[in-house]
């Protein structure tokens, strides 16, 4: 089926649709795991202050904390899941209020625990790790808690800071609201004479699919002036989150708002040079895909960014959902029999909820429920995207499963560092199968420019993004002045050294700065979407090189990093299996990717102009 007739919910057949009572019989067996772990939270809060006193109970300690943990994966997917099935349900609603209520509570209540093990001496704590063997799967958690050790300050300073928490994130919430609640978005009459709003979404929406030039130019120039007639007061709200940054990690005594941003998972800053750096000297291929989507739409020197989305050609072909199935699980096939295995289990017992209903989260995502398995959520629609969002999510869902299973409760979470690795390899995996079995030249094209868009605006989009928040950030650490000014000239310098001085046809400055909500709600965010993206891209090329030579060594690492969960700091992980982050050569893996595609797509378009 591509999609079912119907948007009720009751109307769609069981085997689309997830099966709750993996998780939970009924209500009651929820509330009664619940119940129980309320217990439990009051028991580790007995714990407090004997920590110090031995293994024992810290051991003790942190066998409480798991369980409680474990269950209260379950505790909380089952209102969750549920949810998302429709969001209209007030009876699910109010139980998962419950559950975030809890979870408040339960950050609260062991909110000690990092504290207090901090105040045992490091080296005494590891000689208790060495003597009793229970704890030595505990090992990594204590190392990170003592490295967070530096950056903590005493206990009247740190109370101090926390008062500045909600003040200091004024600016991110009037962005927020700026931008969505307060925004009067301006209404445009396309040519066949239909008046849409142009909201965000619609925005994007016309750029991405609309053949008509004359309303993406109308939209691009209507949106415009939503961010530039205000940009002083974004200039200002800024410079207020950079100033925050900046203030914050002086307080911590980093050497810089970097470093503080990436201490938290222990990413070396050469990671995040290296990827600027390497990104920012290859962008050639970047500029001749827009150059040959340039010439392909008869735009030559007049080419503007409300031409660079717009599909060169359409595929019009819809994908079963079987025929999905089928596509996504012939493409693992290289990945060995136990990984096709657990993906077949994946794919054909309930835990995947496959079509749009009613009430329903848009989007698609999995989630891992310890225990249990993993929950797909897709709104299928039979599109070639969503074959890929499919792919996506499946490697989210195995490698859950694989960590799962080869990682103790307390290291089998990974970080997103890894996670979109996961995932974007098996969607690599599938546009290969895909590319090598179609025989229509207009799929083809279309699954080479998806792949490659996807290129531009995971990495190359992303990496510049990075370069600009550190810049930005940079200005207010040397004392130097930052305004609507100075920004845009951030903007315009990357602009050019991104896509050249003349593929595109600029009447207006860039200042993508007043639009990019990652900016503004989680600084030094983007640039993981990059260097996950090259990660991938490294270790694609090595396990395909590896299999055509007959040698099997790069898979086995690919698959042990999908079976480390979180059992150490993500570059090691990565680096472990072959993708060294703060080496160019990873980087260039994404490059030269794009190079054959771009390639292999100006022959497609030449053939069948
Ligand atoms: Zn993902």
């Amino acid at each position: 089926m591509i999609s079912p007739k119907t948007l009720d919910r009751n109307k769609i057949a069981q085997q689309y649709k997830w099966d709750f009572t993996h998780i939970y019989d009924n209500w009651e067996a929820w509330k009664s795991d619940f119940n129980k772990i309320k217990d439990k939270l009051k028991k580790l809060e007995e714990m407090k202050g004997q920590l110090k006193t031995g293994a024992e109970s810290l051991l003790a300690a942190f066998v409480l904390m798991d369980e409680i943990e474990k269950v209260l994966y379950k505790v909380y997917a089952y209102p969750a899941l549920q949810k998302s099935t429709d969001n209209r349900d007030n009876d699910v609603l109010a139980k998962m209020q419950e559950v975030s209520m809890f979870l408040a509570q339960f950050s609260t209540a062991t909110a000690w625990i990092s504290p207090e093990i901090m105040e045992i001496p490091e080296e005494e704590c590891m000689e208790w790790v060495e003597e009793t063997t229970a704890l030595q799967i505990y090992k990594f958690n204590l190392q990170k808690t003592y490295r967070q050790k530096a950056h903590i300050l005493s206990e009247d300073k740190e109370r101090l800071l926390s008062y500045f928490a909600n003040p200091t994130s004024a600016a991110s919430n009037t962005y927020s609201m700026l931008t969505t609640a307060d925004v009067k978005f301006p209404e445009i009459e396309l040519k066949n004479g239909e008046k849409v709003k142009l909201t965000h979404g619609e925005y994007s929406n016309i750029l991405n699919t609309s053949k008509e030039r004359v309303d993406r130019k109308k939209a691009a120039e209507n949106f415009y002036p939503l961010f530039a007639d205000i940009k002083n007061t974004l200039a200002a709200i800024y410079k207020g989150i950079c100033d925050k940054d900046v203030a914050f990690a002086k307080s911590r005594d980093f050497e810089s708002s970097l470093h503080a941003k990436l201490n938290s998972n222990n990413i070396p800053l050469e990671v995040y040079t290296n990827l600027v750096k390497t990104v920012g000297e290859n962008t050639k291929g970047l500029q001749k895909y827009h150059q040959l989507r340039a010439k392909y739409l008869n735009l030559e020197n007049d080419y503007h960014a409300y031409d660079s989305r717009v599909s060169l050609m359409e595929s019009n072909k819809k994908y079963d959902f079987d025929e999905a199935k089928g596509l996504v699980k012939e493409s693992v096939n290289l990945l060995g029999t136990d990984y096709l295995k657990k993906y077949e289990t994946a794919l054909e017992n309930g835990w995947i909820d496959v079509f749009e209903n009613e009430g329903k989260s848009s989007g698609a995502y999995s989630m891992g429920v310890y225990g249990v398995h993993p929950f797909v959520l897709m709104n299928y629609n039979g599109t070639q995207d969503h074959v890929f969002t499919l792919a996506h999510e499946m490697g989210h869902s195995l490698h859950t499963m694989l960590s799962e299973e080869n990682q103790p409760f307390n290291l089998h979470e990974y970080t997103i560092f890894v996670a979109e690795v996961a995932s974007t390899f098996n969607e690599r995996l599938l546009l290969d199968l895909m590319l090598k079995k179609s025989t229509d030249p207009q799929e083809k094209i279309a699954l080479l420019q998806q792949s490659i868009e996807n290129i531009l605006g995971t990495f190359f989009t992303q990496t510049m993004f990075a370069d600009f928040e550190w810049q930005a950030h940079q200005k207010i650490e040397n004392d130097e002045p930052l305004t609507a000014d100075t920004l845009t000239e951030i903007c315009e310098k990357l602009d050019e050294k991104y896509y050249g001085k003349d593929v595109f046809t600029r009447d207006k400055p860039n200042i993508f700065w007043t639009r990019i909500p990652h900016f503004y709600r989680s600084p030094f965010y983007v640039y993981q979407y990059a260097t996950s993206f090259a990660a991938s891209a490294s270790l694609y090329q090595q396990v395909i090189t590896g299999e055509e030579k007959g040698d099997y060594q790069p898979l086995e690492k690919y698959l042990n990093l999908l079976k480390s969960g979180g059992n150490n700091y993500p570059v090691e992980q990565l680096k472990k299996a072959g993708a060294d982050l703060t080496k160019e050569e990873t980087i260039l893996a994404v490059i030269r990717q794009l190079d054959e595609q771009v390639d292999e797509l100006e022959y497609l378009l030449m053939k069948n102009r």
